[in-house]
């Protein structure tokens, strides 16, 4: 077991110490806020100062902020300091709708970098690695934010951007890549560009991947790391928190690490918005103890996950967060069940025939819901006692799962149209949807 660390005593900080931390960044967090056109009037009639902060509990006092306020006082009136002090912003990538705005002071750019590099360090990343990043560098937090980490770790960094896989394929080879950062969804399709183009992902430099920024299952990361014959760690991120750097796995691979010197973190019933019992699933809270042009309380990051009970055998201290299951605004309600695309990924990713790419529709037939899931069969078949076979049986193993039995469509590989960002899982056709 490696037991080395970027910023050990922080890593391992006893939890006492570190819950002490967050009471003091919290306080200074609230004196920052206090200029924040949005918090400001809040904190004063709830009475919220930074002397009336006590302990790590007192995050109860405050009210949740929600997307939706991001989005009702854009683009700039959740700022904490005066503009002039703000070097850059960013936006969410609108995966579920209108893009909110993040902002950010040279220092808050720093300790993003400094928090990502930590992450980078705790999967065994150096400054001898060659980090190669597939995100795109544009609004989107996974290209700079990955970028100045990567640099800060003093690694060689190839900023290539989003698509032209071809071209990641001749970087990969040239400059002798070592590390790759990927959502999930891309680590699966850029392989297969490598097969079709002769190179076996195996056979390259590659020994660590960074995938993250979407939901995936447990199945779908062990085929990744099977394909390019290398280790694929969890990482979390969010625009509003800054970027990739929140969280993530460390070498046992047994949940993600949340950092929480910058962040406090609550799990709640997102109905009830109360505290779930321990290690019990709800949505994720996030308050930032780190940040100052645009620091967040309580901030309703509507994924859906779990604390992990127990120490961590690496020393780390920092709480860790299972795999998430998705988003709230990713659950469906099929016949009156509620269904996450992970629950039925779970089960294409058990098939090796099937590719990791699939597509959920839903549709309203006569008063009925009716669920179609498209995947691509890896090879094409003629065989049709096989197809139908292989159609009974994804057909029973997915009713298991989710007890709705959907109809099952083969398509070739590559069929399934691909998003440029994150994958889209689902297509809601249904009236009253
Ligand atoms: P958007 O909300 O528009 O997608 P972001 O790029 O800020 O914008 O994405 C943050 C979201 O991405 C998170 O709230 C979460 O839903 C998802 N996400 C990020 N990392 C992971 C991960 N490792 N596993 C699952 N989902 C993730
Ligand atoms: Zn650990």
């Amino acid at each position: 077991m490696t037991k080395d660390f970027w910023q050990e005593e922080i890593e391992t900080m006893p939890r006492k110490q570190l819950e002490q931390l967050q009471v003091e960044r919290l306080k200074k967090t609230v004196e920052i806020a206090m200029n924040s056109p949005f918090y400001g009037p809040m904190f004063k009639e709830r009475g919220i100062t930074p002397e009336s902060i006590k302990s790590v509990e007192d995050i109860r006092r405050f009210p949740f902020t929600t997307k939706q306020d991001l989005r009702d006082n854009y683009p700039f009136g959740l700022a904490s300091v005066p503009l002039e002090k703000v070097v850059r912003l960013h936006s969410s990538s609108g995966t579920t709708g209108k893009p909110t705005v993040i902002l950010h002071t040279k220092k808050d750019i720093e300790q993003w970098a400094d928090a990502m590099a930590r992450s980078m360090y705790c999967i065994g990343l150096r400054s001898t690695d060659v980090i190669q990043n597939t995100s795109g560098y544009g609004m989107f937090t996974g290209g700079l934010g990955i970028q100045y980490a990567a640099e800060r770790l003093g690694a060689l960094t190839v900023p290539a951007g989003a698509g032209n896989s071809l071209r990641h394929l001749k970087f990969i080879q040239d400059f002798g890549t070592t590390a790759l950062h990927c959502i999930p969804s891309y680590a699966t399709r850029l392989a297969t560009v490598l097969n079709e183009n002769g190179v076996d992902p195996r056979e390259t430099k590659i020994h660590t991947l960074i995938i993250g920024a979407e939901p995936h299952s447990e199945a779908q990361r062990k085929r990744i790391e099977e394909i390019w014959g290398a280790k694929a760690y969890n990482n979390f991120g969010m625009s509003e928190m800054c970027g990739p750097g929140v969280a993530i796995e460390c070498k046992e691979q047994n949940g993600m690490h949340i950092w929480e010197d910058n962040y406090i973190v609550e799990i709640v019933d997102p109905q009830t918005l109360e505290p779930v019992k321990e290690g019990e699933l709800g949505e994720l809270v996030l308050t930032t103890l780190n940040r100052e042009a645009m620091p967040l309380f309580r901030y309703r990051t509507r994924d859906l996950t779990r604390i992990l009970p127990g120490d961590c055998p690496c020393g780390r201290t920092h709480k860790r967060l299972a795999r998430f299951q998705g988003r709230s605004d990713d659950m469906m309600i099929v016949k009156g069940v509620n269904i996450y695309p992970i629950q039925i990924e779970k089960v294409i990713m058990e098939y090796p025939e099937l590719t990791s790419d699939y597509l959920i529709t839903l549709d309203t037939i006569g008063d009925n819901d009716e669920m179609t899931l498209e995947v691509e069969l890896v090879q094409l078949v003629d065989d049709y006692a096989y197809l139908q076979n292989l159609n009974k049986e994804l057909s029973r193993r997915i009713k298991d799962e989710i007890l709705i039995t959907p109809r099952i469509k083969f398509v070739p590989k590559g069929s399934i149209p691909q998003s440029e960002g994150k994958a889209v899982r689902v297509k809601d056709n249904r009236q009253n949807h």
